[in-house]
């Protein structure tokens, strides 16, 4: 991977931006710049042939000055261990700047879900959770779901966790089926996060969102529900979807109901009736009121940051924007929703069902909506202001806002 495109050695140049302009020395950077975790683990799986296969896997605890760390685990053929570092040092600044008594942490496994049967991935879940049940607990470190995991293998791990520890730990794992103790309301929490920060973002740059035109760029979990929410909550257009097979395009807009069954039905968006097929590269490209990235890492850089023509960026994804498009983009006016506080809708969910789960008592689906609501809309304006005051863009006001509440926090318990 080339240095510049690291998402690690990203993470660390965009801390060293905020810390710089904290005003903080060198020694708080060296503090924040590593995880104080990690741990590599070898898995070994019977396969549905009966052969066994090894598979490497991830947990990175980053800091958990503010509470248990808290991160999604991620399954995915490409995962390298830099990028598990990257994703839990951003959910130690998600976690800060939506102001939620948590620390940043975040796993991986090297594998293609894709190419692996239910029972195979069921086998590789619980052999995961066997090696890493050490460092992870309600009080210690909390997973949850992210790219190519989802509520059945959360109800997997939990079992497993369980069993090894001889009771139901229910607060182990977020993302949970409901049946299981999974909160309300977390199914959407990413994407609805991102549309509430899309609202006030709206409403700062003065565009309408009843009938503005929307792209998305990753049709899964975080695209499917912004959507649905952006076409259901503000009757905008959804104009463009994608997935890692291609894109499909109706300038006329797109039935998101229509578009998750295909999806459903035969494994991509490609052939949706009704659209024309374009490229995930194009689709960032068009002229759009509101673009989400909602895939992977690194899809706006400095070679394409310059044809954006979205006014706002609402980056559903961790980590789709290289620092040095960051700066064309603002220099361009775009209007950019930094990734973690777009997405924390998620993070701020789970912590709501680990608070559910302790209390053992459950809310209702109105209650997560409107607590969520206030969470992210109070962040959102924190940052903003900082951004005007400071005159920086979104993100590294949102580092700002962050990295001073976690340093506070380290000064306070005599780490720094
Ligand atoms: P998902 O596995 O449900 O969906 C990912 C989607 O991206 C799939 O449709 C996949 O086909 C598509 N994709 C993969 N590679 C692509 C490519 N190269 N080009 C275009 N599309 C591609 O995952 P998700 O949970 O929706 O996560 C998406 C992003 O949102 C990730 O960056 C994740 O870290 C972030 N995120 C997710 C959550 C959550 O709660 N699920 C929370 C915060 C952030």
């Amino acid at each position: 991977m080339a240095a510049e495109l690291n998402p690690f050695k990203i993470a660390q140049r965009q801390l060293k931006i905020a810390t710089d302009a904290l005003g903080y020395d060198d020694s708080v950077y060296e503090a924040l710049s590593e995880p104080k975790r990690l741990l590599t683990v070898s898995l070994t799986v019977k396969m549905d042939d009966g052969t066994f296969k090894t598979f490497k896997g991830f947990r990175c605890q980053y800091n958990d000055v503010r509470g248990p760390c808290k991160g999604g685990i991620r399954y995915h053929p490409e995962e390298t261990v830099d990028t598990v570092k990257a994703l839990a040092a951003w959910m130690t600044w998600k976690c800060a700047v939506v102001d939620i008594p948590l620390g940043g942490g975040k796993g991986g496994i090297i594998c293609n879900p894709k190419e692996m049967s239910e029972a195979e991935i069921e086998r590789l879940s619980r052999a995961y959770i066997h090696e890493v049940a050490v460092i992870i607990g309600p009080n210690k470190d909390i997973p949850a779901p992210d790219v190519y995991t989802n509520p059945q293998i959360m109800a997997w791990m939990m079992d497993e966790f369980s069993i090894m520890t001889g009771y139901n730990v229910p607060g182990v794992i977020t993302g949970k089926p409901i049946e299981l103790g999974g909160s309300l309301g977390r199914g959407d929490a990413t994407a609805r996060g991102c549309v509430y920060t899309t609202r006030e973002a709206a409403k700062e740059i003065a565009l309408d969102l009843n009938g503005a035109t929307v792209a998305i760029q990753g049709f899964g979990n975080a695209g499917q529900h912004a959507a649905s929410l952006m076409h259901g909550l503000h009757n905008s257009k959804i104009v463009a979807i994608s997935d890692s097979r291609g894109g499909v395009v109706n300038l006329d807009g797109l039935e998101p109901h229509d578009a998750i069954a295909h999806k459903k039905k035969t494994g991509r968006v490609a052939g949706l009736p009704g659209t024309e097929e374009i490229t995930n590269q194009a689709l960032l490209e068009m002229d759009v009121d509101v673009l989400f990235p909602a895939a992977l890492e690194n899809v706006i850089t400095q070679e394409n940051a310059g044809n954006i023509k979205a006014k706002i960026v609402a980056e559903a994804a961790n980590g789709p924007t290289t620092p040095e498009a960051d700066v064309i983009m603002h220099k361009n006016g775009i209007f950019v929703i930094p990734d973690f506080l777009c997405n924390a809708g998620g993070v701020t969910v789970s912590y709501f069902e680990t608070v559910q789960n302790t209390y053992n008592y459950y809310w209702d689906e109105s209650e997560v909506h409107e607590k969520l609501n206030k969470k992210m809309t109070d962040a959102f304006h924190t940052v903003l202001a900082a951004a005007k005051k400071h005159n920086v863009h979104l993100r590294t006001a949102a580092y700002m806002v962050a990295v001073k509440r976690v340093v506070e926090a380290m000064k306070l318990r005599g780490w720094i």
